[in-house]
């Protein structure tokens, strides 16, 4: 495949303000004018090149940042959304009824696991949750109501690779959509040019990287990005988690310093993660050589993004899990919190939060561990400042000592 570099095709996208400003005017407006009433009643038909009839169908700076994602994720359109949930759902509404059936990955971010496993069967929706390391059971579960495949580039929260290529094959085959949320790795992964049809993002995290707002996002082809804006059967155009403006314009300006961020959490976190594996410690990162899924995602990746920022640490209990957090946060490491892509480290355990929703049964099956913690590492300068105070928590809390090999691994066999 040809090499990719997103961020270029991103800064290369130029939109400018009115009056040549470098940043493009915030059109803070929910409607907009028109000169006649035959152009106004034609944009209710068909899109017409620079005319907007109302924000909620779309507006001048929703489609500036839309086209830009587009350009991230090598796709024909993209749209922009209120939240990462607001992508997620209104793309399964479009493309399932009653009836239909989803086959998904089952280590995938839990509201998406409790809106597939909840709500959607009271509209008459089925999904069959399988491992999507295991082709066979993937294909196995695609029946002749199967609409979608579903799964995340690289789930959460252990860090599994998934193969698209190979998923995208499958799909094909059976005429289903395959669905990518790549919301763990902007710019290192592109599932569209991996075979994916659609691919998500909750620019929440990674994208946007202030955790100042929730906000997602929609890349695919011109007809499904035009189907979901239809004025009479568009999902996002008739159930309505559209972005605002003003919102749109601060994620743009964010979008340009993506590649720069992706590479420093990337780096960090490869440094954490070499040094935790050092240390004894059972540590989930896919870009260690030690980890299953290294040769999958050195094939799958863009050159010089690194291998994300997304790292877990398994300490065995979940007490442990839950002293390590506070003391790392008392000793600034960063912050105990849900979510990712800051710029200072967050950390939570997966278990007992965002996949809380997920039965307990059920996290035991994927091989999710009470005494996981997930980490978002930050943009520290100097990140070995921060393996310093976390070791000095480990020790302290007697997770490492002399005896911490056998102490760790009898937690994890128990
Ligand atoms: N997808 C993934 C992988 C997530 O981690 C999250 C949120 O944590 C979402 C989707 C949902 O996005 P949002 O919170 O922006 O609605």
């Amino acid at each position: 495949m040809k090499k990719f570099d997103p961020s270029t095709q991103i800064h290369d996208y130029l939109v400018f303000g009115e009056f040549g400003d470098v940043n493009p005017s915030i059109t803070d407006s929910s409607t907009f004018t028109f000169l006649n009433p035959k152009t106004m009643e034609e944009s209710f038909q068909h899109d017409i090149e620079g005319c907007f009839l109302y924000s909620r169908h779309w507006n001048p700076i929703n489609k500036f940042l839309s086209n830009a994602l587009a350009r991230l994720e090598d796709t024909e359109s993209a749209q922009v959304t209120a939240s990462g949930m607001g992508a997620i759902s209104t793309v399964i509404l479009q493309l399932c009824g009653a009836g239909d059936e989803i086959v998904s990955e089952r280590t995938i971010y839990g509201g998406t696991y409790a809106l597939f496993k909840n709500f959607l069967p009271k509209l008459g929706i089925k999904v069959n949750f399988v491992d999507m390391q295991n082709l066979k059971q993937v294909e196995e579960a695609i029946t002749g109501k199967t609409k979608v495949i579903y799964a995340e580039s690289i789930s959460n929260p252990l860090l599994e690779i998934t193969d698209i290529p190979a998923l995208s094959e499958i799909t094909k085959k059976h005429n289903v959509k395959l669905v990518v949320d790549n919301t763990f790795s902007p710019m290192i992964i592109s599932p569209k040019r991996l075979g994916a049809d659609i691919v998500i993002h909750s620019m929440t995290k990674f994208i946007n990287g202030t955790s100042d707002c929730v906000a997602g996002c929609i890349c695919s082809t011109e007809e499904f990005i035009n189907s979901l804006t239809d004025v009479n059967s568009g999902a996002t155009m008739l159930l309505g988690p559209v972005l605002d403006s003003l919102r749109a314009a601060s994620i743009l300006k964010n979008l340009h310093t993506l590649h720069i961020r992706m590479e420093k959490h990337g780096a960090n976190a490869l440094y954490l993660a070499q040094e935790f594996e050092m240390l004894g410690l059972k540590v989930y990162y896919p870009g260690l050589k030690s980890n299953k899924h290294y040769n999958l995602i050195n094939e799958l990746m863009n050159e010089g993004f690194g291998y994300g920022g997304m790292l877990a640490l398994d300490v065995g209990t979940y007490e442990n899990a839950a002293k390590l957090m506070v003391r790392m946060q008392e000793e600034r490491v960063g912050y105990l919190a849900v979510s990712l892509g800051y710029f200072k480290t967050l950390f939570s355990a997966p278990g007992h939060s965002t996949s809380s929703e997920i039965p307990g049964e059920d996290q035991k099956s994927m091989g999710l561990s009470d005494g996981l913690i997930r980490f978002s590492v930050g943009l520290d300068n100097d990140i070995s400042i921060a393996l310093e105070r976390i070791k000095k928590c480990l020790r302290e809390l007697n997770i490492i000592n002399n005896e911490y090999k056998t102490k760790l691994r009898s937690y994890q066999n128990a």
